[in-house]
């Protein structure tokens, strides 16, 4: 039987037990506010874990999505259509790249990056070209094959055997990339933050070095802009605040602001690889996901947003600061935009959850990124209110923290 307000026990009766969510069930959205089923509110700087790129409920997404209700739905790649065409056509306007091929998810995009450069360098060289470049604490999402050229063995542990030629690297490590890379690497695949690893922005000197590399070994250069895309970075993509251009790059979660949507973004010479029947996705390309994203991205681009993720950026950096002179509780405070990691002093490693936790009871929300940091990912238009009032959650959630348990 089925109810009309199912509590959380309710999931662990009918839902495979991959997640453990929280207690609280969200009912509704709007901005950077989230009520649950009791109807208490919650600041939410998690954001859907960077997804939520416009807060929830956006008006314009919200318009976008009942129009295109009302139209078309879905046709699949048998026949193209006008919301693909225009998002698309955006893509190549604001970016680098020439070709776009779409999606629903950041695994997806990334799915398609790296069959891409694998069939690249079959076309053009030949089998023994593929091996695949990563480094350790990457993320690049949960197909087998975007978890095995993520750095992070938890995630692979128990699916072997898993498609090879693939090599794993330190993060920032010029030599390491010297070292690894020949003419039979077809790829580099690199986040520009690494996002899930704990907040880790790349130096530029290391992303200049991987594209100098990648020419020199005629290999593609693959960025996973999954979570640094779409305005996140304070650039619309990591990319052009590193001034780095990479061949291939990949975006999902705020793209969509909320419908899934994915996309892998290629200069020509890297797509036509991707000849006729070699890659494809049902619903990549549904009109429903590109009309949102395509307000997703005019809203974006509009001055005052970045105005805003510059602003607030400061504002949440300046206040976990202050926040930490008086709890010491923080050894690095980092990110790029308004992905912001605060990485726990080492008696509190293991134990960003209890913040996260604390934090949920003092009515915010945040997110973890592993065991050490605690990660924000709030609405690129997260008001200055907003922050203050999460500001002055957190700070009583780290106070309780610290006084209900005894750092290890
Ligand atoms: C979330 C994420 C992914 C996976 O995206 P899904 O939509 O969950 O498949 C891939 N790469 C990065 C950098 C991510 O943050």
């Amino acid at each position: 039987m089925t109810q009309q307000h199912p509590d959380r026990s309710v999931f662990d009766q009918v839902m495979t037990p991959n997640y453990a969510p929280l207690d609280v069930i969200p009912v509704r959205g709007r901005g950077s506010r989230l009520w649950d089923q009791e109807g208490r509110e919650y600041v939410d700087l998690a954001g859907g874990i960077a997804v939520n790129s416009l807060g929830h409920c956006h008006p314009e997404l919200v318009a976008e999505l009942k129009a295109q209700a009302d139209e078309l739905w879905h046709l699949s790649n048998v026949y193209t259509n006008e919301p693909a065409l225009n998002l698309a056509q955006k893509l190549c306007d604001l970016t680098f790249a020439d070709k776009v091929y779409f999606c629903n998810s950041g695994a997806e995009a990334n799915e398609a990056a790296l069959k891409l450069a694998r069939r690249k360098a079959w076309n053009e060289v030949g089998e023994e070209k593929h091996e695949i470049i990563s480094t350790r604490g990457s993320f690049h999402g949960r197909t087998l094959f975007t978890v095995t050229v993520g750095g992070q063995e938890k995630y692979t542990e128990g699916f072997r055997p898993a498609p090879g030629g693939i090599t794993h690297i330190p993060y920032n490590d010029i030599a390491a990339l010297e070292a690894a890379i020949s003419d039979k690497t077809c790829a580099v695949m690199l986040e520009p933050v690494q996002g899930e690893g704990g907040v880790r922005p790349a130096e530029k000197a290391y992303l200049e070095a991987a594209r100098r590399l990648c020419d020199k070994h005629n290999a593609l250069l693959i960025f996973d802009e999954v979570q640094t895309g779409v305005g996140r970075s304070g650039a619309l993509y990591a990319y052009m605040h590193y001034g780095v251009t990479p061949d291939v790059l990949t975006t999902a979660k705020s793209l969509g602001g909320g419908f899934p949507v994915g996309a892998m973004l290629a200069t020509d010479e890297a797509a036509k690889a991707l000849v006729v029947g070699t890659h494809g996705s049902t619903y990549g390309g549904n009109p429903l996901a590109c009309r949102v994203a395509s307000r997703v991205l005019d809203v974006v681009t509009r001055d005052e947003v970045k105005a805003n993720v510059e602003a607030r950026t400061a504002q949440l950096r300046e206040g976990l600061q202050r926040i930490n002179e008086e709890h010491r509780v923080f050894q690095d405070v980092r990110g790029l935009g308004l992905l912001v990691g605060a990485e726990l002093v080492d008696e509190w490693h293991g134990k960003a959850k209890l913040f996260l936790q604390a934090a949920l009871r003092e009515g915010l929300m945040i997110l973890v990124a592993g065991p050490n940091v605690l990660r924000m990912a709030p609405s690129l238009l997260v008001t200055e209110a907003d922050i203050a009032l999460a500001l002055e959650q957190l700070e009583r959630a780290v106070a309780q923290v610290k006084s209900e348990t005894a750092a290890a």
